[in-house]
Parts: structure tokens; C-alpha cells; sequence
């Protein structure tokens, strides 16, 4: 059998849009519904390996309907952003962990295997083709979807053994465009998220769309995302699709920060791994004069419950690429609500010094190791 073509970012083909669409005002645009001139496509076949890739004018794409990707739902993707950085150019942050992401979650779905450093390379050509796409200011940015869907064509419940790959490409604004606010949460105990042995520790598509009935539940009664807990003791997990961390005052002054550890129910956020390593960092700290100490494990509804009643709950808040760091106000749970102490500002002390730093990184103001790419 001859050797399967790999994915090679070097062959790229170009065929640049011959009539470039206008570009919207930024105060007008709306998470993920404008997408960029160009789009990056390429296939997985069984018998010959990956395709070339090739950079085309942004448009539908044409499937069999018995594709896998429309019944068993084999679906991979990421989500990162490209932000100008004062010098003018395009930078993408910490590319090589969605990357790594990417590969374990297409591994988790039988997908094809994939070279996430060729698709970085990939992403990058498609940044530079729309650079012009990316709206200038604090917070806005070009948000990208690299993608895999499974394109086997046959309704054999089995894994997809053909795939296409594809990068999109969507102008974006602050997460809140009527200002930024904090976020109410809404623990929710019937339905999960994720559980053990499941998938919930790798972006699949397939964990998405169980979460939207939740969310209009949680809308209902008048909260912005569900806060998904797990199993007996009503571990805390996530918020929304974003990682969620909460601030505990300490006997001895300083701070506990904690968030829940990677169990496999748990997505590994980019924004999570970069919090956790900014909150622990001794000259971070002397900045913003926090004393923070920094714990990944399991935590529950009672702990929070009990710490809201001692007084020693200061912070909760959710961290993810779409909103860098939100704080949260008050979490709804069985009747009860649980406020945070936030005393008028839109942000906590911890938060708000953790938010700056993110921020400031992926703008290109602050320097943090190789983070700015
Ligand atoms: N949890 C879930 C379920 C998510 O979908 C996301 C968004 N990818 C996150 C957390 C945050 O991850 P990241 O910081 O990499 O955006």
C-alpha cells in the first residue's frame, strides 16, 4: 500500500476572492456571525492520505448527506483569536495548545491523524490573507475556527475513515457589546455536562449541542449560562463553555484561587492553563499586591454554599477564550442564590488583575515568556 500523503502546509494553494466583501463597523458585529473573504480547506481520503490544501473565497462546502458528520457526529474543532498588536501585526496566543488540542480531540473521535503544527501553519497564512479583517481596539479581535468533520459517506455506524479539514475565520467584538458586566450563574443538578470516561475533556462537537436545552433552562429563569455540576456531592465543573475558578479568603489573609482539575470532564482551557500559571507567578502577585495561592481540585456546591456563609467567598469567575475573564455576580442553586461581594465593580481584585495580564498578553502590551506568537 503506498505511503498516506501527510498534511503539508508548504503545497498550499491560493485562490484569492476576486470581489472582497465590505467590511462591517466594528460596534456592529455579533460573535461568530461574519465571516472573513477566504476560508482553508483540505481532505482526508483512505487510500491516498491528505489532500493539498487549498485557500479559496469563503463558501459553502458540498457533502454527501450520508456523511458521518451529519449522523454520528465525528466533529473536531478550536477556537482562538488573532489580535493586532501595537505594532500593527497579527498575533495569535499560546497556538501550539489548541493545536495540541486538536490532535487528542480528533485521536478521541477516530478521526484521521492530524499535524496540528502544519495547521497552525495553515492558520497563520489565512490570518496574513484577512489581516484586514481584524478590527483594531481593545477586545476585538479575528476569531478562528479550525475544524475537522468526519466525511465518511456511508451510514455505517463506524469510525469516519475519510475527513475534511477546514479554517474559518470571524471578525469579532467584546463579549459583552453593551458593556462589559458580570455574568449570574445557574447551577444546574439534573443534567451533565460531562462524566468520566466521556468526552468532555476534548472539544468535540458532540458535547454542544446537550448543553442548549440546559442553557434556555437556566435562561428561564433569568441567569446568563448554567454552571454544570457533577455526580453526588455536586462537584463544580464548568460555566457555560468557559472554565470557572473562585477566590476563598484564608485565615492566615492571603487568597486561595481554585478551579476544578483535569479529570477528563473538564476542558482544558488555554485560558485556564495561562490563568492558573499567571495567578501563581511571585512578580504577577507583587503587581497587582495579591498573595494568592493556587489549587486544580475537586470542589463542591456545599463548600461554596459554606464559604458564601462564612464571609470568605470574594471572587467567582469564568475564563475562556471568548470572554478572556468574566466575573460572576450571584449562582443560583435549588431555590437559593448565592451573591458575590462585588460592591459595584464589574470585576473583583483578582479577576480584574488576572483579566489585564491575559489581556494585555494577547494584545501585545505585555510580555509573557512566548505566549504572543
Ligand atoms: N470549557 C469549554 C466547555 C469550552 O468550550 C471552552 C472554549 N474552548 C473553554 C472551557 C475555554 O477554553 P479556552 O480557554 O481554550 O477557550
Amino acid at each position: 500500500q503506498p505511503e498516506l500523503a501527510k498534511l503539508d502546509a508548504s503545497k498550499l494553494t491560493i485562490e484569492l476572492a476576486t470581489c472582497l466583501k465590505p467590511l462591517q463597523e466594528p460596534e456592529t458585529l455579533r460573535f461568530g456571525m461574519n465571516f472573513t473573504d477566504h476560508m482553508i480547506v483540505a481532505t482526508f481520503d483512505p487510500l491516498t492520505g491528505w489532500s493539498i490544501p487549498e485557500l479559496k473565497p469563503y463558501g459553502p462546502l458540498t457533502l454527501d448527506p450520508s456523511c458521518s458528520c451529519f449522523h454520528y457526529c465525528p466533529n473536531v474543532f478550536e477556537g482562538m483569536k488573532a489580535h493586532l498588536g501595537p505594532d500593527g501585526k497579527p498575533r495569535l496566543f499560546r497556538p501550539n495548545m489548541n493545536m495540541r488540542r486538536l490532535e487528542g480531540s480528533a485521536e478521541r473521535m477516530a478521526l484521521p491523524p492530524i499535524d496540528g503544527d502544519e495547521v497552525l501553519k495553515l492558520v497563520k497564512v489565512l490570518v496574513t490573507t484577512d489581516a484586514r479583517w481584524i478590527p483594531e481596539g481593545e477586545s476585538f479581535s479575528l476569531y478562528l475556527r479550525p475544524t475537522i468533520i468526519g466525511t465518511r459517506a456511508s451510514l455505517g455506524v463506524t469510525a469516519s475513515d475519510s475527513a475534511m479539514l477546514y479554517i474559518i475565520a470571524s471578525p469579532s467584538g467584546p463579549y459583552f457589546p453593551q458593556g462589559f458586566r458580570p455574568m449570574s450563574l445557574f447551577a444546574m443538578g439534573e443534567n451533565v455536562r460531562a462524566w468520566p470516561g466521556g468526552t468532555g475533556g476534548h472539544k468535540v462537537g458532540g458535547n454542544y449541542a446537550p448543553a442548549f436545552l440546559p442553557q434556555r433552562i437556566a435562561a428561564k429563569q433569568g441567569y446568563d449560562q448554567v454552571l454544570w455540576l457533577f455526580g453526588e456531592e455536586k462537584n463544580i465543573t464548568e460555566a457555560g463553555a468557559m472554565n470557572f475558578f473562585v477566590v476563598v479568603q484564608r485565615d492566615d489573609g492571603d487568597m486561595d484561587v481554585i478551579t476544578a482539575p483535569l479529570d477528563g470532564t473538564i476542558l482544558p482551557g488555554v485560558t485556564r492553563a495561562s490563568c492558573l500559571i499567571i495567578a501563581a507567578d511571585p512578580s504577577f502577585q507583587e503587581k497587582y499586591k495579591l498573595r494568592l495561592h493556587i489549587h486544580e481540585r475537586t470542589f463542591t456546591m456545599k463548600e461554596l454554599m459554606q464559604w458564601s456563609e462564612q464571609g470568605k467567598l470574594v471572587e467567582a469567575f469564568c475564563v475562556g477564550t471568548a470572554v478572556s475573564v468574566g466575573s460572576v455576580n450571584r449562582i443560583g442553586f435549588e431555590g437559593k442564590e448565592i451573591t458575590l461581594p462585588l460592591n459595584g465593580a464589574v470585576l473583583g481584585p483578582v479577576s480584574y488583575a488576572i483579566r489585564e495580564q491575559v489581556l494585555g498578553i494577547q494584545e501585545g502590551r505585555v510580555q509573557w515568556e512566548d505566549w504572543s506568537v
